[in-house]
């Protein structure tokens, strides 16, 4: 039995890794780098690139019998992938390829996106002489790099312009206005209500007028999933936003062998690394179930905890309604951070 995992990020690398050692299984993981990476510290290489080192591990550290292949998924079919280099047939497949994170913006010149160390290593290299930076977006991303900046760069007016009303506004009010209060005390000027929607030569205009200079400016909203991909598989795959569509056992409608997992389905739920690291869980457990001809086990989501740093030791914990919030629970991501890195390392 053959499976292909598509996407080494946290849900491909979690599959991989609990099915690598299943006697008859064989397993093929096809992702774009040689490594796994724990992007929710990837703001931290904003000013310390050497941290990189310590949330990359490579795939080969912990997949000691899986075939890693390096290369980019072109088109797949009901029994094969096809990338740019090689077609290979599988019995069972995972997707978990994860999402875009796009900048809408036409002059994209000092504009950058944040979504693993080697964009914060490219942001680090910019911030050097900055003196104003703009945040787009004040989500979970937005929210924690103003943070980070705004506590290890001090010299650098730091604009965070959100439309909605409050940050982080899929949370509770509690911790909204932990993060505004805390970010404003350390000078963050937050503007609500407003988008960016042009930029020309270093000033950004909102579509309220007002016109923001900016040195470096960080394009934190919006992600766009984009499985072109799946267009050879038959069937209606796609729900409006172009998420696959998946089963409670995480299988595509009309596939049963094919799975997919993490912010890449349809499921309606924050998307988090946690949540990606359930997916795969469930998804190992039911191709091993159908791989023994025995029952799959049924998905229902659940609120997990999320936590939110603000700079090295302030931060925000969320569970169900409950938030917790101020000095310590910076450390406790990191600690979240070790124990995920440790996982990985074993
Ligand atoms: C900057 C940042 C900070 C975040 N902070 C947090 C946080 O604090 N807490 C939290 O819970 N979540 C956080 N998230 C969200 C979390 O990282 C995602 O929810 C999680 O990574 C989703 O896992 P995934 O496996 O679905 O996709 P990903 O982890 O994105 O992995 C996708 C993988 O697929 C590969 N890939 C993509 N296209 C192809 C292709 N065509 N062929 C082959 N391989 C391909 C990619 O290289 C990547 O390895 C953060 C995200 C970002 C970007």
């Amino acid at each position: 039995m053959h499976v292909v995992i598509l996407g080494g990020g946290f849900c491909g690398a979690t599959v991989a890794k609990l099915l690598d050692a299943v006697e008859g299984l064989e397993t093929t993981l096809i992702t774009k780098t040689s490594f796994f990476e724990y992007n929710p510290s990837a703001h931290k290489c904003l000013n310390d690139p050497s941290y990189q080192g310590y949330i990359r591990v490579p795939y080969n550290a912990f997949l000691k019998n899986t075939h890693i292949l390096i290369d980019g998924v072109t088109s797949i079919h009901s029994d094969r992938v096809v990338t740019s280099s090689k077609e290979i047939s599988f019995d069972f497949l995972v997707i978990a390829t994860g999402v875009d994170y796009p900048i809408y913006l036409k002059n994209t010149k000092n504009v950058f996106k944040m979504t693993c160390s080697q964009d914060a290593l490219k942001i680090h290299k910019s911030l050097k002489g900055a003196s104003s930076v703009l945040i787009v977006g004040g989500g979970y991303i937005g929210t924690e790099i103003s943070a980070e900046i705004a506590c290890k760069m001090k010299d650098c007016q730091v604009t965070l312009v959100h439309s909605p009303k409050r940050l982080l506004e899929r949370s509770s009010v509690i911790a909204s206005r932990y993060a505004e209060y805390f970010l404003r005390k350390r000078h963050v000027q937050i503007l609500f209500g407003e988008k960016v929607i042009d930029h020309k030569k270093d000033v950004f205009l909102t579509n309220t007028k007002r016109s923001i200079r900016s040195d470096v400016t960080i394009w934190c909203t919006g992600t766009r999933s984009n499985p072109f991909f799946i267009d050879d598989l038959k069937g209606d795959n796609l729900s409006k936003d172009q998420r696959i569509k998946v089963n409670d056992y995480f299988q595509l409608p009309g596939h049963p062998h094919i799975y997919a997992g993490g912010d890449i389905t349809n499921i309606v739920e924050e998307k988090t690394a946690r949540k990606a690291e359930i997916h795969a869980r469930f998804i190992a457990r039911n191709i091993l179930c159908q791989y023994n001809k025995k029952r799959c086990r049924r998905y229902e989501s659940r609120s997990s905890p999320l936590v939110i740093s603000l700079g090295d030791l302030y931060g925000i914990t969320q569970f169900n309604k409950m938030v917790f919030a101020g000095f310590g629970h910076g450390l406790f991501k990191e600690i979240i951070e070790w124990w995920t890195l440790q996982q990985f390392h074993k």
